[in-house]
């Protein structure tokens, strides 16, 4: 018969294939699926909807940084500003 298990060391811990990222504006994690194991692009926070640039290769977040602030956050600063 087929063996299915796989030989990982480290006691069946499966690999998670959830990134989970920290929006830089608002400081919310946020997910990303596994189909962003390999990705290096923009993400939107879904809390504030600032656009953010990341980079994640084989799971990892390697880096990120903020592209645009979310456009409700800047025109709340134009109009407090007059
Ligand atoms: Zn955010």
């Amino acid at each position: 018969m087929l063996n299915g298990s796989p030989p990982y060391k480290g006691g069946g811990v499966k690999r998670r294939y959830i990134m989970k990222i920290k929006c830089l504006s608002c400081g919310h994690d946020f997910e990303l699926d596994r189909s962003y194991a390999e990705y290096n692009g923009q993400v939107k926070c879904n809390t504030c909807g600032t656009l953010l640039s990341v980079k994640i290769e084989d799971g990892m977040v390697k880096s990120s940084e903020i592209v645009a602030l979310s456009k409700r956050v800047a025109g709340e600063e134009a109009q407090a500003g007059k």
